[in-house]
């Protein structure tokens, strides 16, 4: 077994085989060029298979945009799944909004969501959207909001996840270091909400860096 990263050229790509990695890949992007990370016994196949997955991502057209009957959609379930479908809701909307994720009016049942939501992943969406619901019982942000608020498991990382794309980081470039994923990983096993995030990450050997 070698002890020494392995550095190659391949596909016009540079390739660094890492006796230290077990089993995870990485890729970034350095001025345009690829540069990618896999453990020092990744087969060539593999390999290429890699570039290809890494460039295909580069140039994949961006996230579709939810609509608002994705958000009816969406808040129907939560309502379902965390309220036993009690809640007052009259109607939910994507609005232009600058300084807020979302708004609701108690009185009138009504729900507005920031346009830029549209574009993150759905789990993180459903957060904010969960918020104003739990605003429909609950006006204010005291300890029975927040408990109301903890019934969405991955509420903690899509509030992270809003603080980073608030501060800056592009929308679905979100990376996910291995420590990251497996941490989710791990609260989406114990939880079993999600599945369809929790066979992405679980397939998802290679996160962008
Ligand atoms: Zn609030």
């Amino acid at each position: 077994m070698p002890t020494k990263e392995m550095v190659l050229e391949l596909a016009g790509a540079t390739v660094i085989k890492s006796p230290r990695r077990k089993r995870t890949s990485s890729w970034c992007w350095a001025d345009g060029h690829l540069v990618l990370r896999v453990p020092a016994r990744t087969s060539h196949r593999e390999i290429l298979r890699l570039i290809e997955l890494a460039r295909q991502r580069a140039t994949a057209p961006p996230r579709r945009l939810a609509s608002d009957a994705t958000l009816e959609h969406e808040a129907a379930e939560l309502n379902a799944r965390y309220f036993g479908g009690v809640l007052p809701l009259r109607s939910i909307r994507y609005v232009t909004m600058t300084t807020r994720r979302g708004s609701c009016t108690p009185a009138s049942g009504e729900v507005r969501i920031s346009r830029q939501l549209a574009s993150v992943p759905p789990w993180v969406r459903q957060a904010v959207i969960h918020h104003e619901l739990c605003h429909l019982l609950e006006p204010g942000h005291g300890p029975a909001f927040q408990a109301l608020l903890a019934r969405y498991p991955l509420y903690q990382h899509a509030e992270d996840y809003l603080r980073l794309l608030e501060r800056g980081t592009p929308v679905g470039a979100f990376p996910l270091s291995e420590e990251e994923r497996q941490a989710l990983l791990a609260l989406l096993d114990q939880t079993g909400a999600l599945p369809e995030l929790r066979a992405r990450l679980a397939n998802d050997t290679a996160t962008s860096c």
